[in-house]
C-alpha cells in the first residue's frame, strides 16, 4: 500500500505503470489516490476506485485515510522517542 507521488507535468499521478504499459493509467480525480493491489496474480497496483473525500486536501477514501492516519501518528510517536 502506498501513495504515489506527482511526478508528471499535468499534476496527476499514474496508476499501473509496468513494462507492458509504461505511460501508465492516470489518476482519476473522483477516486482516492492510494494504489491497491489487485487479489490476482498480475503484479500491478491500480488506483483505489472508492470516492475520495477525507483527509489533507480529502484525497483519500474513509478507509484509506483511516490507516493513513493511523501510519501518521506511529511515525509522529517514532519522533517524539527520538527527542
Ligand atoms: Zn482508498
Amino acid at each position: 500500500m502506498s501513495t504515489p507521488k506527482v511526478k508528471h507535468p499535468d499534476g496527476l499521478r499514474r496508476y499501473a505503470e509496468w513494462a507492458g504499459n509504461p505511460q501508465g493509467v492516470r489518476e482519476d480525480v473522483a477516486c482516492c489516490v492510494e494504489e491497491v493491489w489487485p487479489n490476482d496474480r498480475r503484479m500491478i497496483p491500480s488506483q483505489c476506485s472508492r470516492k475520495r473525500g477525507r483527509g489533507p486536501r480529502r484525497l483519500y477514501c474513509a478507509q484509506h485515510w483511516k490507516m493513513e492516519e493511523a501510519r501518521l501518528v506511529r511515525i509522529a510517536g517514532a519522533d517524539r522517542g527520538l527527542r
